[in-house]
């Protein structure tokens, strides 16, 4: 077995962290070496990333291993080489499982992302339950991703897309959302947590809602699987999705976590090598989970790599992680609602990480162009949630957003730049 561990750290029991570690982040800024960098002759503040996060060392050096030593084709090959990969890759989703604690490594699709894992389910399932006159719920917080598939889907099979509302905080109301989940839904999709607002959902409170109706859920995990522990079973739900390069893996690979009942059910998404038994040009049959969801080459190096993320992930512990991004995101919030003229957007009484706001009479394009030529990445426009800033009456807002590697010193930094925003626009 020695050789076969190449590029792939064994598993360290990823995002379960048995006690809540204190997180020292003097020792993890050392694991990403972009931190390093300098931008515009300053030190990096990197706060963008809702948008993605940087890469630890381990990620990086696990892609160059199995480039260097193992790379070949998966399932096909007798040799050697083809072996090594296929047991990498296979090792990796045996990560993914543990990481969500799914009940099998069957359960775990490899997607190239949360958009490709949803509209997986919405070509899939969505065509296949989703007849005239049938309904599909979404909320009023979601990213475009678990937006435009789910219309594109209705407008296909004359289903119709329902909305449920949010409050003026940001929290998803959910006695309008329960009015909404009526006989003709065939599945609810929302999201963990936003990335527009930082509001966390209460999934299994939503979920026992649906399934009181006998109504799916899947839930976009984006957002909240690099913030705070997963796991599927307890949250209930019947699909979830997430993106690797926000779980500081590489970009290119992403999860569909799907309840095996369902999985067997379904149609096949794309057709091609690797998803079929038997092909014969008057009928092909399916492979079984999760490769019947799997068509072609997979992006064998970015599995691995996302393998590798979910370890380092683990050696933190989600639990340390996420207390110790809940203390900056207190900092910040109090910090930044010091600078004059700062309106928050997105003030549930659940959320993580993520600081949206607006500087009253300055476009959030002004605010992210100025801070950063102090160094600071932060995120302006519409963050991919267009319906939220119109229930906000924003056009765009300015995003802070932390990871495990953000420090209240460059919180500070975030903050001067902002007094410089007001100082040349003010
Ligand atoms: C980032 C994000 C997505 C889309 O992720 P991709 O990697 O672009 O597919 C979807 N939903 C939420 C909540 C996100 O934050």
């Amino acid at each position: 077995m020695t050789d076969l561990a190449v590029g792939v750290p064994r598993a360290a029991g990823a995002g379960q962290a048995p006690e809540p570690r204190v997180l020292d982040v003097a020792r993890v800024r050392a694991d990403f070496p972009i931190l390093r960098r300098q931008v515009r002759g300053r030190p990096l503040v990197y706060l963008d990333n809702a948008a993605t996060t940087q890469k630890p060392q381990a990620v990086l050096d696990a892609i160059t291993s199995y480039y260097t030593t193992t790379n070949a084709n998966v399932h096909r090959g007798v040799h050697l080489l083809s072996q090594l990969a296929t047991e990498a890759h296979d090792a990796a989703r045996e990560k993914v499982a543990t990481f969500f604690n799914a009940s099998s490594s069957r359960e775990i699709v490899f997607t190239r992302n949360s958009t490709e894992g949803i509209n997986l389910v919405a070509q899939t399932y969505g065509r296949w339950r989703v007849n005239e006159g049938d309904e599909v719920v979404i909320t009023a917080m979601e990213h475009h991703s678990n937006i435009v598939p789910w219309q594109m889907l209705c407008g296909e099979r004359k289903g119709h897309l329902r909305v449920a509302p949010i409050d003026d905080s940001g929290e998803l109301v959910l006695d309008a959302l329960d009015e909404l989940l009526g006989p003709r839904t065939r599945l609810l999709s929302v999201t963990h947590m936003s990335n527009a607002l930082g509001t966390i959902n209460p999934i299994p409170a939503i979920v026992k809602m649906a399934h009181a109706k006998g109504i799916p859920v899947l839930v976009d995990g984006s957002q909240a699987a690099y913030h705070m522990p997963v796991d599927v079973q307890a949250l209930g739900c019947d699909f979830y999705v997430a993106t690797g390069h926000k779980l500081y893996g590489p970009t290119g690979i992403g999860v569909l976590y799907g309840r095996a009942s369902l999985l067997e059910e379904m149609p096949p998404f794309l057709g091609g090598g690797d998803m079929i038994r038997s092909v014969t040009f008057e009928k092909s049959t399916w492979n079984e989970l999760p490769y019947k969801f799997e068509a072609g080459t997979p992006d064998i190096a970015g599995a691995i790599g996302l393998g590798a993320a979910l370890d380092y992930i683990g050696s933190i512990g989600l639990e340390a992680i996420s207390s110790h991004e809940r203390d900056l995101l207190t900092y910040a919030t109090a910090a930044v609602q010091e600078v004059p003229g700062v309106r928050l957007i997105g003030t549930a009484r659940r959320k993580a990480s993520i600081l949206s706001f607006v500087l009253e009479g300055i476009h959030p394009h002004d605010i992210g162009t100025i801070v950063d030529q102090e160094g600071v990445a932060i995120r302006t426009g519409h963050h991919c949630a267009q319906p939220v800033m119109e229930r906000f009456g924003v056009p765009a807002t300015a995003r802070a957003s932390f990871a495990m590697y953000n420090t209240r010193e460059e919180v500070d930094t975030l903050v001067s730049a902002l007094e410089r925003v007001r100082t040349v626009f003010g």
